[in-house]
């Protein structure tokens, strides 16, 4: 890259067109739009290699909880036929090594800096541009800056007082190290059982010496029975993927599975437990789609929350240790509903012991353990899956000044607030890709991503040949969006579980609803008539 002097002790890495934060799948699909639209852009990445998410989360047993033909990007015909899967749910490895094939195949690297975190972006009203700053004391000049930070990528370590005592190692799910990790034999405890702490569990009761999981809330979850993938059910994917990727960008959470038309209500309880069991059978989070209604009402809902809580009670021997694991104060689904492979058959495991953290709440950590209650754990390490600081903790940690000095951190006290979830007033040029206010962690991510890099893409397009400096949301149309965000959450129980959507993890803070819960086909047709309609309710102008 050609280094041209700068101002202070940076150094101006350059002038391109956009600025591409993130090198996930969001950054890289940017660039290739980009770059096939005649732009030049950068992607600054903080970490050695692309992936985003999946470069981090490497903990054994992590796996995407979407089936492998779908979770995958659409908009390569050649790419989606000529990449093979070999698992039903692919692990972390393969979807590293996909990600890696995508950048190496559409010659991504070059523009990519790795091992650079962005810290600051600033907007120069005088001409338009973004000036970013690096880790690296490197200056980047762009008419647009794109965040493609991704929606779980800022791990949230909890405050647990003596946490910095602890002398054994201490790994957190989202950043686990590259370097083998081995526990064999150890005294190791986990904290959480989200999805992370679901898929690591089993594998670390497999061959820890003995295994305290300290867990906070049950959480539903479903056997994905993963297996290697079927030749046929490839192939009769490849023979129609256009048509397939069509229909599921049609369905609600972008998915093509068996959606029920029906209510869970409208059918004899004999029906419903058989259709529960096949699905059941079939593995995976396809449950939820057994009926239209499992995440409207809550009499539905039940339905299916019991029906699970059966089976659980059903695998896990010790009774009083079943009743612990099943979760009794929240629908199904409320919270992402997990997908694991013999998660409660590992308390059946001598080495394995549940402690449940609201009867004995974690006190501190010393040097050798944890205090839960009155107990004492010894322990040789620890293992936090406590999740993300989701959809605004990586954007947030990044200082970012739009117009007239406002500061993105704080426009955002209160509960982010955004139009479509992909500008937010004050900051012109800024595109987030899946942001708050999008239906992003609601549906399957990857085409997500794909409809939001296209939009934007197209707007930069337009906004050039317009001849225009700047597009910019303005404020009554991101107050109305952000009512219809308000309105679509209402109208489901997912505002009735205290979870990472609401940002209730995080300590301070504010509990909003942050993925529009309207479905994405919804979504994507508002987006295409905001703007067949001139970029409605976003302000076009020159400097
Ligand atoms: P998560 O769902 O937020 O779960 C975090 C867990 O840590 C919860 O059990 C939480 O308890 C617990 N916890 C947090 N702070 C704690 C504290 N101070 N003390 C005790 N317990 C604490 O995070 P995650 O499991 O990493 O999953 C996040 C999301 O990432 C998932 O919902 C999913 O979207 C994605 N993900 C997907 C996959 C997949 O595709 N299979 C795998 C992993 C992650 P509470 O519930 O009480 O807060």
């Amino acid at each position: 890259m050609q280094k041209l002097a700068g101002r202070g002790d940076e150094v101006v890495a350059g002038s391109f067109d956009l600025v591409i934060v993130g090198a996930g799948f969001a950054g890289l699909y940017m660039l290739h739009l980009a770059r096939r639209m005649g732009f030049s852009a950068v992607v600054l990445e903080a970490a050695p290699g692309v992936g985003g998410t999946w470069f981090w989360n490497r903990y054994p047993g992590a796996r995407c909880d979407v089936e492998s033909m779908q979770y995958s990007y659409s908009f390569s015909e050649e790419l989606q036929q000529e990449w093979h899967w070999s698992e039903r749910y692919a692990s972390q490895p393969e979807i590293l090594a996909y990600a890696n094939y995508v950048a190496w195949k559409f010659d991504l690297f070059c523009d990519i800096e790795f091992n650079t975190r962005v810290l600051a972006a600033a907007f120069q009203e005088d001409d338009c541009r973004w000036v970013v700053s690096t880790d690296q004391g490197m200056r980047y000049r762009a008419k647009w800056c794109v965040m493609a930070t991704g929606c779980l990528s800022a791990a949230q370590i909890p405050s647990i007082p003596g946490l910095d005592s602890f002398q054994g190692p201490v790994y957190h799910t989202g950043s686990w190290p590259h370097e083998p990790v081995s526990l064999a034999g150890q005294s190791v405890g986990v904290i959480g059982t989200g999805s992370s702490g679901i898929q690591v569990i089993p594998e670390i009761a497999a061959q820890a010496g003995h295994l305290y999981v300290f867990q906070r809330t049950p959480n539903y979850s479903v056997p994905a029975r993963n297996r290697p993938m079927d030749a046929e059910y490839e192939s009769s994917w490849k023979a129609e993927y256009a048509q397939r990727r069509k229909k599921a960008r049609a369905m609600s959470a972008g998915l093509l599975w068996d959606q029920g038309d029906k209510s869970a209500l409208a059918v004899s309880p004999e029906e419903r437990l058989q259709e529960y069991e096949r699905r059941w059978a079939a593995g995976g989070t396809g449950i939820m789609a057994a009926y239209s209604d499992l995440l409207q009402n809550a009499d539905a809902n039940e339905t299916v929350a019991e029906f699970v809580r059966g089976k659980i009670r059903n695998v896990v021997e010790r009774s009083e240790v079943a009743e612990l694991l099943v979760p009794v104060d929240y629908p199904i689904g409320a919270k992402r509903t997990c997908a694991d492979t013999k998660y409660f058959e590992t308390f059946n495991r001598e080495n394995v012991t549940l402690v449940d953290h609201r009867a004995s709440p974690i006190r501190e950590m010393s040097s050798n353990g944890i205090t839960a209650g009155s107990e004492f754990f010894r322990l040789d390490s620890l293992v936090l899956a406590t999740g993300f600081d989701a959809m605004t903790g990586a954007i947030s940690k990044i200082d970012i000044v739009g117009r007239r000095g406002l500061n993105l951190k704080e426009k955002w006290l209160n509960g982010p607030n955004t139009l479509l979830g992909l500008m937010t007033a004050g900051f012109p040029n800024l595109f987030i890709v899946t942001g708050p206010g999008s239906p992003s962690v609601l549906t399957n991510m990857i085409p997500s991503i794909e409809d939001n890099v296209q939009w934007i893409a197209d707007c930069i397009s337009h906004i050039s040949e317009e001849g225009a400096d700047f597009i910019e949301a303005t404020g009554p149309a991101e107050e109305t969006w952000m009512g219809e965000v308000r309105r679509a959450a209402e109208g489901t129980l997912f505002v009735q579980a205290k979870s990472w959507y609401l940002g209730v993890n995080v300590p301070g803070k504010p509990a909003v609803f942050m993925p529009y819960a309207g479905g994405m086909p919804a979504y994507q047709r508002i987006c295409e008539e905001v703007a067949a309609d001139g970029y409605r309710g976003f302000a076009i102008g020159t400097r």
